[in-house]
């Protein structure tokens, strides 16, 4: 879809654009098959897309996938794609909040791809929700702010480390990040964006409950970044427990939380929990 088409559906069905939502559209055929690509898709795929917005993307998606399923919060726009992709038997199109979707269905998403230019705005929360779904989806291809990009693939002691990086790498390992410019969007948004690829696990770093163990764990060592760990952990676990658990890591004392890596996060909530 080119910009001169996209700015002509727009004024001929007087939608204007929503900022709370999000709405800035990518129209760079060449980004948007980048990010088609990074996917890796074939016809026994099946895709959710969150936020179609007027469907450049999923268009390409259609094309290269088996079955695909967008959720789409605003309902001029969904009215829009209802028409658009009216002879398209193999998407279902879904009017609704897509964190509200995720959260009250709870759906195995173990065999589908989520790729999605989505609403920054709720970003983050979607991709933690389906990271810790009962079964999260095999690869997350996302474009997002940069900023937010940064913090989901960065390593210990990098500026960007912390609680999100940890919730998503748990299930995932970052396998790419692709920059995309400002005026490859509609409106050209004010930040930075970046399309992030990340593939699940072969196998899960812990059990389910452990899983729920290491992300309050995560949260609360990080809870204030410039106190020491152990300090901190020391409000919901015995001095004797903790020191011996950061011995058997050779985690000083003194230690920030910043500077734990995913590993030895994993380790230690295991030992926490034995
Ligand atoms: N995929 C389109 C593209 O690349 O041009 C549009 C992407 S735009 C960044 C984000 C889209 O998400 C908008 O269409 C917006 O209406 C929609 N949206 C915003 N919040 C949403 C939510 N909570 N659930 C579902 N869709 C949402």
């Amino acid at each position: 879809m080119k910009l001169s088409e996209m700015k002509q559906i727009l004024a001929s069905g007087q939608i204007q654009l929503t900022k709370s939502l999000g709405q800035n559209f990518l129209h760079d055929q060449n980004q948007l098959r980048r990010i088609a690509d990074a996917a890796e898709l074939t016809k026994t795929d099946k895709v959710l897309e969150i936020g179609p917005g007027l469907g450049p993307l999923t268009e390409l998606l259609v094309e290269r996938a088996g079955e695909v399923l967008a959720i789409e919060k605003d309902q001029r726009l969904f009215d829009f794609l209802l028409q658009r992709f009216a002879g398209s038997h193999s998407l279902k199109l879904l009017h609704d909040d897509a964190l509200d979707y995720v959260r009250r269905e709870q759906r195995d998403w173990s065999d589908w791809k989520l790729v999605a230019n989505l609403p920054y705005s709720v970003a983050s929360p979607i991709l933690v929700e389906l990271a810790q779904s009962p079964g999260c989806p095999e690869r997350l291809v996302v474009t997002l702010q940069l900023e937010v990009a940064n913090r989901i693939v960065a390593q210990a002691d990098d500026d960007d480390y912390g609680v999100l990086s940890l919730l998503i790498q748990l299930y995932y390992e970052p396998k790419g990040l692709l920059k995309i410019p400002a005026d490859c969007f509609f409106p050209a948004p004010d930040v930075d964006s970046a399309c992030v690829v990340l593939v699940r696990r072969p196998q899960p770093l812990l059990s389910p409950e452990l899983s729920v163990a290491f992300a309050r764990l995560v949260k609360l060592s990080l809870s204030q970044r410039r106190k020491m760990m152990l300090k901190l952990l020391k409000q919901n676990w015995p001095v004797e427990k903790l020191t011996a658990a950061f011995e058997q890591l050779q985690l000083s004392p003194q230690i920030r939380a910043e500077k734990v890596t995913l590993e030895q996060f994993v380790k230690l909530t295991q030992l926490l929990h034995s």
